[in-house]
């Protein structure tokens, strides 16, 4: 025990509650702490010493900071949720993931009565602080453990709409802010007494593009740029979450704020949780058989669009893109795991995949990474180029519908969704992929830079698109589609062993320094 007893009724105290604690449960003493939550006595909780070590309970931190907490027992993890982030621990083991970030912790987590402990180290570290929004202190000589709410604005989550865009910021209390016109087209809003973590979203569509934010002096800071002039900027405050949203639109299209029909008005005013895995709580004894452990090196599914029975795209001299997209996976895995990743190609060999099946598979292994390759084809022969993806519902541009459509195709799906069951999951899985969203638009935009730089061909972009094979997908999870197989002169092109090659450099390198950048090699 750390607290040294200064007088005897104290010491009986201590006596007293060591032996309660010992015949309970004699392999992890432990003791109370007070807790306080900004400024107020939030109460006494217990902690455990194990080893020599400090561990603080899961569920009461989650309890103490408002959070939830989700057991995925097959994968022999939990994941604490406060506010948008997702902190993830895993059974037994030092990993520990904040959103995609992986860092370790000083000691093993362990478990206990149907419950995770933590050491208590993690808390206090400026990760947690980063990731919770909550400041956290332990007064050793008096006991006590304080919280302090640190982060107020949350960085801010991009959602396509058909006709406008809105841009989110939840906030733990409620500031003033300004919106500010900068520069022609260049915004910022600024948020009074704000704090947050600062970040970036690479991002764009019709209406915006590259947010990001960050702290200055005593204010949160959000910049922006517009597509267009032209475009109207409606913010709305709105509660459950408390949040600041931007409505950005065309002059004269409707909102949802300002009261569209269908789908949008739910998605604004209906607060929808995320779908969780079914929760299972683990049985109450310490060695809970855990069947997956997580390893140490990063796993990355590699899915070749297309396959067997579904060709994918034809090109004019009968080029099956289906073949292509495999050749440039083979290669892709291969320089991904000459580095000593864990690659798993979704399929080997000219074998029919389901759409569903290939996330699944991503989802299974705990993938870090989904890339899944294909080849475009549009009607018009002269489309040419490079382009490249990440989820969401609704298209970036006609095009993009026009390309995620063709992509689709293989799953039988008649018309649109009419029930309100069906639009409402689509939303809920719109929203699980825009907890990936900052992670696979900057995924996105390493590998467009490299193509750019490598590889002679048109930028066509990064856009949004509701691509099946890339809904569900609990990582970042990306679509490249490397060039248009309906163009004559670009199906030769995909033909050649060095096009292939440079595209699977490319997207090798977009991995690597999306990798390097966010430190996840250990
Ligand atoms: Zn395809």
């Amino acid at each position: 025990a750390n607290a040294v007893p200064k007088d005897l009724p104290s010491l009986k105290k201590n006596i007293f509650l060591f032996f309660v604690f010992c015949f309970a449960l004699p392999a992890y003493p432990a003791e109370k702490i007070q807790v306080v939550s900004n400024g107020d006595l939030k109460g006494f909780y217990r902690t455990r010493i194990y080893n020599n070590i400090k561990y603080f309970s899961l569920k009461d931190i989650s309890d103490i900071c408002s959070g939830s907490v989700n057991w995925y027992k097959i994968s022999g993890k939990v994941v604490l949720t406060i506010n948008t982030r997702h902190i993830t621990f895993y059974f037994k083991s030092k990993d520990v993931s904040i959103d995609s970030n992986k860092y370790t912790l000083p000691f093993p987590t362990y478990m206990v009565s149907s419950d995770l402990y933590i050491p208590l180290d993690f808390f206090l570290s400026i990760k947690f602080t980063e990731a919770s929004g909550q400041k956290v202190e332990y007064d050793q000589e008096q006991n006590i453990l304080s919280f302090e709410s640190s982060v107020n604005v949350f960085p801010p989550r991009v959602y396509s709409y058909d006709g406008f865009t809105q841009v989110n910021f939840e906030m733990s209390e409620k500031l003033s802010y300004d919106i500010q016109k900068k520069a022609k087209n260049d915004y910022q809003v600024v948020f009074f007494r704000g704090k947050t973590v600062s970040d970036k979203l690479y991002f764009q569509n019709d209406h915006i593009k590259n947010i990001s934010i960050s702290n200055a002096h005593n204010q949160a800071i959000c910049r922006f740029k517009l597509a267009d002039d032209k475009l109207e900027i409606k913010p709305s405050f709105l509660e459950n979450p408390l949040r600041l949203t931007l409505d950005i639109y065309p002059p004269g299209i409707k909102t949802s704020t300002a009261g569209a029909e269908g789908v949008n008005v739910e998605a604004s005013t209906i607060p929808i949780a995320a779908p969780q895995p079914k929760q299972e709580e683990p049985k109450p004894q310490e060695n809970a058989s855990v069947h997956s452990m997580p390893t140490k090196a990063l796993t990355i599914v590699v899915d070749a669009g297309h396959g067997g029975d579904d060709p994918g795209a034809v090109g004019p001299n009968n080029t099956r893109e289906k073949d292509i997209n495999l050749a440039i996976a083979k290669e892709v895995a291969k320089l991904l795991s000459q580095d000593g990743y864990k690659i798993i190609l979704t399929r080997q060999d000219d074998t029919f995949i389901p759409l569903v099946d290939r996330t699944q598979t991503a989802n299974n292994n705990n993938a870090d990474f989904f890339v899944s390759i294909h080849c475009n084809a549009s009607l018009k022969r002269k489309e040419q180029g490079f382009e490249i993806y990440f989820l969401s519902e609704n298209a970036t541009d006609p095009d993009a519908l026009a390309v995620a459509a063709r992509e689709n195709e293989v799953v039988k799906y008649e018309g649109k969704p009419t029930t309100k069951k069906e639009k409402l999951q689509i939303l809920q899985w719109s929203m699980v992929m825009n907890e990936y969203m900052n992670e696979s638009s900057e995924l996105c935009s390493y590998i467009t830079d490299d193509v750019t730089s490598r590889i002679n061909t048109k930028n066509r972009g990064i856009k949004q698109a509701g691509f099946y094979v890339l809904r569900g997908a609990q990582m970042p999870a990306v679509l490249v589609e490397c060039a248009f197989l309906s163009n004559p002169s670009e199906e030769i092109k995909l033909h050649t062993r060095k096009f292939q090659k440079d595209m699977a450099d490319s997207i090798y390198t977009g991995i690597k320094k999306y990798i390097f950048k966010k430190n996840l090699d250990r």
